[in-house]
């Protein structure tokens, strides 16, 4: 059987749901007050709660914790993940507990989380040195409701790639020792769990992002949903962006445009690069933190449309994923056939690699994340079946032995 020609102009996967015409949009997009009121409502109404615009998901995340938490509290967070969340656990004042993942699913389950939670009393009893370590059988004996020792409060819900976890597992989980639940829906939203109910309508809080390959992408912005009452008040960012960010935000898909197109002659990676070095162009987790600015009026605009097209009955996965052998060789494989993937989701338990070694990342405690950063593959969902004909041909010579995540 001869196989379709891949169009070659994959360019480190930059900005290719832009493609086709949706840079100019981008570019040419006006927005207004109303488009700005029209999505919080939205939000509103869709999550019920009270819904405010960020900046970006990790400013909308940093501001449900400080909500939710109190300084020097824990909060269980998935331990296969972005940066962006644990700088917004730190920014909130909070400690991350990171807690393993199932391979199938790449999220904690409530096995898991116990697992967590009874490790943590552990080293908290042991340095307070009162009682002797004892052998550790089943967590959820030992672990008993609001041990005063323990300062695991919260749990972050993450539905990795548009997974979702058994939420009345976690649920129950989160009944049993009192824990809040805080919805991340970076990758997954408008996905069902498995009792049918939409992510984001479960929780305390519901944080979206609306960044660079999200399931909402406007290349920035977030939002924060309340649902629950807040501890602590929280003021809605109201600021508006800097100049520099809604320009990056105008021009990015655009710039993806131009560098996929230069790739035929070989200088798409030198014209990202470049804009890179003149902060053009920013890497998604170089983006900044910041409590106070509102998203663009115009990416107001692009993901509320954006949200009134998820499908009714659950988005398809963000990235299907597939664990590989030799993870480099097919990387190499893939670019001879035209697939640049700039990067894995996730290529370390915490990515990106660059700033893993600040977050002190407890990889003994979590072999199946550390194994998942070492050998997933996974493809956007944002390419077509047809495109990705080849690149699933090439990542199934290399799979791991019954270590197929995708369906
Ligand atoms: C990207 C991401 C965020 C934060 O998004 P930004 O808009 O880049 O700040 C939060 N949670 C998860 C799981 C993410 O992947």
């Amino acid at each position: 059987m001869s196989l379709p020609k891949v169009r070659k102009h994959y360019f480190l996967g930059m900005a290719v749901n832009y493609s086709s015409g949706g840079w100019l949009r981008h570019l040419c997009t006006v927005g207004r007050r109303k488009d700005c009121n029209a999505l919080t409502r939205f939000l509103s109404r869709k999550y019920k709660g009270k819904a405010m615009l960020c900046k970006n998901g990790r400013s909308a995340l940093t501001l449900a914790l400080k909500a939710y938490f109190e300084p020097g509290d824990e909060v269980l967070v998935n331990g296969f993940t972005c940066y962006a969340v644990y700088e917004a656990v730190k920014a909130a004042g909070l400690k991350p507990v990171f807690v393993d993942i199932d391979r199938e699913s790449l999220n904690f389950t409530a096995e898991l989380a116990a697992d967590a939670m009874t490790g943590r009393l552990e080293v908290v009893r042991d340095n307070g040195s009162e009682i002797a370590s004892e052998p550790r059988n089943d967590g959820r004996e030992r672990s008993g409701p609001r041990d005063d020792r323990s300062r695991i409060r919260g749990i972050i819900i993450q539905n990795t790639l548009g997974n979702p976890v058994d939420i009345k597992a976690i649920e129950a989980f989160a009944r049993e020792h009192d824990l809040t639940i805080i919805e991340d829906l970076a990758h997954c939203a408008g996905v069902r769990y498995p009792d049918r109910r939409e992510v984001g309508t479960v929780g305390a809080a519901t944080v979206l992002s609306f960044g660079k390959d999200k399931s909402i992408d406007t290349v920035s912005g977030g939002a924060l949903i309340l649902r629950d009452p807040c501890k602590h008040e929280i003021k809605a960012p109201s600021l508006r962006p800097k100049l520099s960010d809604h320009l990056r935000a105008r021009f990015y898909p655009m710039f993806g445009a131009m560098s996929r197109s230069l790739t035929y002659i070989g200088l798409g990676g030198a014209l990202m690069r470049c804009l890179v070095q003149i902060h053009w162009v920013e890497k998604s987790a170089d983006n900044r933190l910041d409590l106070k600015r509102r998203p663009s009026k115009f990416e107001a605009r692009l993901a509320l449309k954006q949200l009134q097209e998820l499908r009714k009955n659950g988005e398809p996965a963000l990235r299907e994923f597939y664990y590989v052998h030799n993870r480099d060789k097919v990387l190499k494989e893939l670019q001879k056939e035209g697939y640049y993937f700039g990067g894995f989701w996730y290529e370390k338990p915490v990515s990106p690699s660059r700033y893993y070694r600040k977050v002190h990342f407890p990889e003994s405690e979590c072999p199946n994340a550390v194994y998942a950063a070492e050998h997933i593959v996974n493809l956007p969902n944002y390419y077509t079946r047809r495109d990705l004909l080849r690149a699933r041909q090439i990542i199934k010579n290399h799979l791991e032995e019954g270590k197929d995540g995708a369906n």
